[in-house]
């Protein structure tokens, strides 16, 4: 189906002209319309001197009064029509051909969902009188498409961007006390696997993308928008703690520019707008704070939880006064020094490595914050990294990453190999080479829990700096991802060469801590160290490539440094170096955080599901998706393996 975009929506606007002055007078009948003047009485608030008018650039009428607007699709809608059929009669206005064929027509490829056929009692007079109390008139209730059903319950009915009916939720029409279910969703007889939950918003199919969308937490504070005067008003399907529609109305938010955004005064509200407004982009978000508490004639003091409940006790005027001061969340590039938050480390979102004496050390990877991982090749970077990557993914951290030495289908492999872990391996020998293949029912499982929780850039694309953060800001918005991992820097293109490559370097180190503190995501970088040469150490914050100011720029320094069999060999007085019984040292050089700097951690390799592990417990561990009890001993032990285990049988013995 061809979308409309908002770019066609300003062009057949500007095609008209001020034509459009005239006909929204004509379509809303408005009262004292002054045709030369474009001034008249405003058709949303008690208007005795003409304060409507007709603004030219924008092509809609201001009230100087209500302070709100009003294009020529917002009046066809306050109408009765719908979004798509205002865009239809605009188009025809203006000549411009667009295939309005969809319109209304079930798209039947789509098997997911099922379409609702609900029954409605003959009247609405239990919704009329519930909702009334509520400060609700009947208008709204009709204007929104509100219905009865036989039970005298509140239906609110979602229909999809082709004004078809995809979803009908309850609620009864009446208080509802605490432990009684609040609200339901229509089930289909031929559907008994439906999905009740769909990511429509709603009111939908009545917003107006050229203009401001307002999106409320409940119906109830969506209709009391809408009975204040603005008409483009939505709100979530579900609670504030479920944001999975994002990612299935991506398209339509894309096409928006801006969003109003009203949420609860409590703490999941709270919770919600700092995330919602990362998804949306804070640029395109104003936010709506409403009064925690609101004084009534009386002297008494009622507590405000939602809009409607403003409505309520504080009436229309309270309403329109909020939504028209809500204030932008851009990222301003001071900040008053009262207003700089004191920070708790604790309390700031993060994720645990896995590796349990380093996160007890460094506590957790913070979001906001770049870590750099060095190493020489083969020291085992991309292993860490994927072993990091599955407990991110695992812990609730969607993740995107970049590698510019694997392929995407190699980076699965090593990605999902990790997570199947040995339980689920087999081992194959062929041609005397022995591999070890992921069980094919293990990966059909792992796909269906993991989808739209790892990202990888496509390997055929242009690692430009501007292409990967672009992509990462995308999967922001859109998955919610929390976590990225770039693998490496070498690899990215720069665009530089020369003497002025170390400096896009530094810039680009630079530019990746403003995107992981604007996008809010814990971001790894790869860094090699200058030079490519063996090195019987690990390579320390001088050796990294670029110049050392790469390395200080960024929050923590990871060094990997892979034994060789000589460093376990003991020196001429038989000593053994420390850390050499192990496959692999993690130095940290560098901890803004904590007072890990110069802390070693030895980690060990698993050849078999390529995992890092610290004990024999990491190694055992089931991710998320594998819910099977495994009671039998690991498969694929290797001799270091055993020599472990045994180990590990011997300190349980205190002698
Ligand atoms: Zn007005």
């Amino acid at each position: 189906m061809e979308q409309i975009s908002k770019e066609s929506i300003l062009e057949a606007k500007e095609k008209l002209g001020d034509r459009q002055a005239d006909m929204i007078a004509d379509i809303l009948s408005l009262k004292q319309y002054n045709q030369s003047r474009h001034i008249a009485c405003c058709p949303l608030h008690d208007d005795k001197t003409p304060s409507f008018s007709y603004n030219a650039r924008s092509g809609s009428y201001f009230c100087f009064g209500c302070h709100r607007s009003v294009d020529i699709l917002d009046a066809w809608m306050m109408k009765g029509d719908t979004f798509l059929q205002a865009v239809e009669k605009l188009f025809q206005e203006a000549e411009m051909p667009h295939n309005f064929s969809y319109r209304g027509v079930r798209d039947n490829e789509e098997t997911e969902f099922c379409y609702p056929e609900p029954t409605y009692a003959p009247t609405k007079e239990h919704v009329y009188a519930y909702w009334q109390k509520r400060r609700i008139s009947p208008e709204t209730i009709d204007a929104m498409d509100v219905q009865e059903d036989t039970n005298g319950n509140t239906m609110f009915q979602f229909y999809d961007n082709a004004d078809v009916l995809r979803a009908v939720k309850f609620r009864p029409s009446r208080p509802v006390p605490h432990g009684e279910r609040k609200c339901w969703w229509l089930k289909d007889e031929k559907h008994k696997e439906l999905k009740p939950y769909v990511g429509l918003l709603f009111n939908q199919h009545k917003l107006n993308i050229s203009e401001p969308i307002i999106i409320c937490t409940g119906e109830g504070d969506a209709m009391a928008a809408y009975e204040c005067g603005f008409h483009n008003s939505s709100s979530i399907p579900g609670g504030d703690q479920n944001l999975n529609w994002v990612s299935y109305q991506w398209d339509f938010l894309n096409r928006c520019h801006q969003f109003v955004l009203v949420y609860d005064n409590d703490d999941s509200g709270r919770k919600y707008i700092k995330e919602i407004t990362r998804r949306l982009g804070e640029e395109r978000c104003k936010v709506v704070d409403l009064p925690e508490t609101w004084e009534m004639p009386d002297g008494s003091t009622k507590h405000i939880k939602d809009l409607n409940e403003l409505l309520f006790y504080g009436g229309k005027d309270a309403v329109i006064n909020a939504i028209n001061n809500a204030q932008e969340r851009q990222i301003e590039s001071v900040i008053d020094c009262s207003d700089v938050q004191d920070i708790d480390m604790d309390g700031i979102d993060g994720m645990k490595t896995g590796f349990k004496e380093l996160d007890s050390c460094i506590n957790r990877s913070y979001c906001g914050t770049v870590s750099i991982v060095t190493g020489v090749p083969g020291a085992g970077k991309t292993s860490f990294l994927s072993t990091i990557i599955n407990e991110g993914v695992d812990q609730g951290f969607p993740t995107w990453v970049y590698s510019g030495e694997l392929s995407n289908n190699a980076l699965r492999n090593w990605t999902i190999k990790c997570r199947a872990g040995q339980y689920w391996l087999d081992k194959v020998v062929r041609d005397g080479f022995t591999s070890y293949q992921i069980k094919p029912e293990a990966i059909k499982k792992m796909d269906e829990f993991y989808r739209d929780k790892l990202l990888f850039f496509k390997d055929t694309y242009d690692a430009t700096p501007d292409a990967l953060f672009h992509s990462l800001e995308s999967c922001v918005r859109k998955y919610g991802v929390k976590m990225a991992v770039i693998d490496n820097l070498s690899s990215v293109n720069l665009g530089a060469f020369g003497d002025k490559y170390w400096d896009a370097q530094n810039q680009f180190i630079r530019d990746c801590i403003a995107t992981a503190k604007r996008l809010d995501v814990v971001m790894w970088v790869v860094l090699h160290p200058k030079k490519m040469v063996e090195f019987n150490r690990a390579p320390d914050l001088y050796d990294l490539s670029g110049s050392v100011s790469a390395a200080n720029l960024a929050h923590r320094v990871f060094s990997l440094y892979r034994v060789k069999e000589e460093d376990r060999q003991p020196d001429k007085n038989g000593k053994h170096k420390p850390y050499t019984d192990c496959s692999v040292q993690l130095h940290i050089m560098k901890d803004r955080f904590t007072s890990a700097l110069g802390h070693v951690y030895p980690l060990y390799y698993d050849p078999s599901s390529r995992r890092f592990y610290d004990n024999l417990d990491t190694l055992r561990k089931n991710y998320s998706w594998d819910k099977e009890e495994h009671k039998e001993p690991l498969p694929f032990l290797t001799e270091e393996q055993i020599r472990m285990a045994n180990g590990e049988a011997d300190d349980s013995d205190p002698f």
